[in-house]
């Protein structure tokens, strides 16, 4: 069996026999990986402990025949605390961020972009003002589901390419707005809409935000001001949109984020 040097972040971990874990890694350098953490229930465990959101650095043995493999050493490198002001909300949105991790990411698949990414997204949830916590979580989610391949496209018709200042409705208020197919997976102008199909109306202003979240850096988007009705609103766009474009529709961070929506973001 080789030896593997990783650093990574627990993503979960389930109780394993008598006093061992299986835990679920999101590494630098391997992507997912499930590893045993041999007497890890034990508190006189000599080993290093796998704590939540803290950058750890590890060694651990992998059988490439089997894919199993066991943990030798852990030593924490950044440990995340969410202390300042709002300390449940950065918790939540950090757990949020862990939960959607576990169960988009695949197994054994180098993601060293996206990794570095979380790291800096519990980082930023560690330390920016309150107001800043949920337009950065909603960065990062666009900006994770373009990693895993499901980037929405807020730029244009995603049929026929049409800029997205052209795919503007208005209603009878004078309001305008564009239509979304979570289906399809980004904007539908008025000709390739197709009757029966699925849309969720976007405000022209919400639009403008959510582009924006999904072009920013991650700091810069601390920076994009929200207001709670957006934010809900956003997220339920994109929670619609990864349940269309998953094919696992009981995935538990959508039901992590229902609750997100229904508690967190009205506190
Ligand atoms: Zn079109």
């Amino acid at each position: 069996m080789p030896q593997v040097k990783s650093e990574g972040i627990v993503l979960k971990s389930v109780n394993w026999k008598e006093h061992s874990k299986i835990v679920t890694i999101f590494t630098d350098n391997a992507g997912r990986q499930s590893i045993v953490d041999r007497g890890g229930r034990s508190l006189k465990s000599k080993r290093g402990r796998l704590m939540t959101f803290s950058r750890l650095e590890m060694a651990y043995f992998k059988s490439e025949r089997s894919g199993t493999g066991y943990i030798t050493e852990v030593e924490p490198l950044e440990i995340f605390q969410f202390e300042k002001e709002g300390t449940l909300g950065r918790l939540t949105f950090a757990s949020a961020a862990v939960e959607l991790l576990y169960d988009l990411l695949p197994a054994d698949e180098p993601q060293e972009g996206l990794y570095h990414l979380t790291i800096q997204y519990l980082r930023l949830i560690d330390k920016v003002r309150k107001a800043a916590i949920i337009p950065v979580f909603l960065a990062y989610f666009l900006k994770l589901l373009s990693y895993l391949g499901y980037r929405p496209n807020f730029a244009g018709c995603i049929s026929c390419g049409k800029e997205s200042r052209d795919t503007s409705l208005t209603n009878s208020n004078g309001v305008s707005y564009h239509v979304f197919s979570p289906e399809r997976g980004g904007l539908v102008c008025s000709t390739c809409q197709k009757p029966e199909e699925y849309y969720i109306k976007l405000h022209s202003e919400r639009l403008d935000k959510i582009y924006s979240l999904q072009t920013a850096s991650l700091a810069e988007s601390a920076r994009i001001k929200l207001r709670l009705g957006e934010a809900e609103e956003l997220l339920e766009l994109l929670t619609s949109f990864l349940k269309y474009q998953t094919d696992a529709r009981e995935l538990n961070s959508l039901k992590f984020l229902e609750k997100l929506k229904k508690t967190e973001i009205q506190n």
